[in-house]
């Protein structure tokens, strides 16, 4: 397996190439509803990782870091179970990851986060370390949050983003130990399908925390949820995650 942590010290100038590609995993800990596990992106994250790897890690060079379990989830701050960290603290956090990183021959670090919450941080952080630390970096997500251009599941008038229909079937697929579908609802705030501007991915963005739009936390369907559809959507992330590291790897950087 192509995971850093497991290396002995001096193993790692061997193994990791300077054309290797980082593969950093970002989860978090934070209330899904009643019907899903606090743990729901953290599975999400890493599966997705480790599938990745075990698929296309030769070809691609890619080396597996351990998953980021706590991160940028203050919208369920209300929750008791839920661990965050401030925008603050995630963005020096990941200042701290990539002077590390940078010490490393691979010159590409890639953020697969499987958490809306934290794309904007990552955003701001891929620049940040771009400039300071020289590393090329890139933020790919398994799933494109709705409310930022993923795809929006049918039924769920463009809602589905926190333990919706996709959330609840892939962890029908990854883990369904740990899901509870005789606690599942619908939660799709009317407000915010018939509004024009201001709604999920709308031109008024909004900040919002999730018991705004009901007690339960979750925000979309997730009765109609299969293990199958997980498993498809599952298996059609990797593919395009793969398409897009190839790209990834060919991608021009001036090295600083
Ligand atoms: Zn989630």
């Amino acid at each position: 397996m192509r995971d850093l942590a497991s290396l002995r010290a001096p193993q790692v100038s061997e193994a990791v190439s300077d054309e290797a590609i980082l593969i950093q995993p970002v989860g978090a800990i934070e209330q899904h509803g009643p019907h899903l596990p606090f743990n729901t992106d953290y599975v999400i994250a890493e599966e997705s990782a480790r599938s990745l790897i075990a698929l296309h890690g030769e070809q691609l060079d890619l080396w597996l870091l351990p998953t980021i379990a706590y991160s940028k989830s203050d919208e369920h701050s209300w929750s008791e179970g839920t661990i965050w960290m401030s925008s603050t603290t995630m963005l020096a956090m990941l200042d701290d990851l990539g002077r590390c990183l940078a010490r490393l021959p691979a010159a590409r670090l890639v953020f697969l986060n499987a958490h809306g919450g934290n794309s904007s941080l990552l955003n701001v952080a891929c620049r940040d370390l771009r400039r300071r630390h020289g590393l090329s970096t890139f933020l790919l997500h398994p799933f494109v949050p709705p409310d930022q251009g993923g795809e929006l599941a049918a039924g769920e008038g463009g809602l589905g983003i926190h333990g919706g229909h996709l959330e609840t079937s892939l962890m029908l697929h990854l883990r369904p130990d740990l899901v509870d579908m005789n606690a599942a609802t619908a939660n799709l705030p009317e407000q915010l399908i018939t509004n024009r501007f201001v709604r999920f991915g709308g031109v008024a963005g909004f900040g919002w925390l999730s018991d705004d739009f009901g007690p339960d936390g979750h925000i979309g369907d997730p009765t109609s949820a299969t293990a199958e559809h997980g498993r498809v959507a599952f298996d059609n992330a990797i593919a395009m995650l793969a398409a897009a590291l190839a790209e990834v790897r060919r991608f021009e950087v001036r090295r600083r």
